[in-house]
């Protein structure tokens, strides 16, 4: 009975193969934290699931509510309840962040709002994560900062209120606000909605506030170990050397 299956999931970018047979569950509900080294195929994994066309899957499955999407399009996999964060929203000029966060939602079902409820909503969203309101008639992405970006992402997050949203944090560093919009963001999820999360993430503390249910690391496009909340502290402490001996004693 899990909201998302991912069975036997190997998969290539330009001919090279990233990810092999990877297993990961996550159910209705529930808060999973995908760790690793750099380049060990986190963000893979979260495009493959999202159904990025740049990459390909040459064997196994996704599952997601009860239903085989390994061939749908990204769009529909969002149709279905998926939401993949992006690290760089794209720059717009002229297009003010208000009409991008309506786009998001126009046409999906029962998310159609009147122009004057969405702004409500928008305004109410924005206040819970200490945003300036005046920002949502900013054009869209053209300077923004780290930290800005995010909140784009999670004002996205609060409008669509997926089943399933994999949130990829980049490798460089957020800033102090930036964790806070994320912790905020992904507090209201828990309490908005009854939807699970799976976070890439190498900084731990934005998950301190979070009752995390599952750990999985991931080491050379491989699932090497998996294991419940107390991973996390083990990790801070030792690395991720272990693992990488272990997944380079195995080749
Ligand atoms: P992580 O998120 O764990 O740091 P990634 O999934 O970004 O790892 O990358 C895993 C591997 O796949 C890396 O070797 C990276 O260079 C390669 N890769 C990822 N995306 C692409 C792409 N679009 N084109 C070519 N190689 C890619
Ligand atoms: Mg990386
Ligand atoms: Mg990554």
């Amino acid at each position: 009975d899990s909201l998302l299956s991912v069975r036997g999931l190997t998969a290539s970018v330009d001919e090279k193969t990233i990810l092999h047979g990877v297993n990961l569950d996550v159910a209705a509900g529930e808060t999973h934290v995908l760790m690793g080294p750099n380049g060990a195929g986190k963000s893979t994994l979260g495009h493959l699931v999202m159904g990025d066309p740049a990459y390909s899957v040459d064997e196994g499955s996704i599952f997601f509510d009860g239903q085989d999407v390994t061939e749908l399009s990204c769009d529909k996999r969002s149709r279905a309840g998926l939401f993949l964060s992006f690290q760089a929203p794209v720059e717009i000029p002229g297009v003010p962040l208000s009409s991008f966060l309506r786009a998001t939602i126009a046409g999906r079902e029962g998310l159609e709002m009147k122009g004057k409820q969405f702004r409500r909503r928008v305004t109410e969203l924005a206040g819970e994560l200490n945003m300036d309101v005046s920002y949502l008639n900013r054009e869209l992405g053209v300077g923004f900062s780290g930290g800005e970006k995010k909140k784009v992402e999670m004002l996205q997050l609060l409008l669509l209120q997926p089943k399933l949203a994999i949130l990829d944090e980049t490798d460089s560093g957020l800033d102090v606000d930036a964790l806070g919009v994320v912790s905020r963001g992904m507090d209201a999820y828990r309490k908005q909605t009854d939807g699970s999360l799976l976070i890439i993430t190498h900084n731990t503390r934005i998950l301190e506030h979070l009752k995390v249910d599952r750990v999985h690391v991931m080491v050379n496009g491989r699932i090497v170990r998996e294991d419940d909340a107390s991973l996390i502290p083990w990790i801070d402490a030792n690395g991720f050397d272990t693992f990488e001996r272990e997944a380079a004693a195995q080749l």
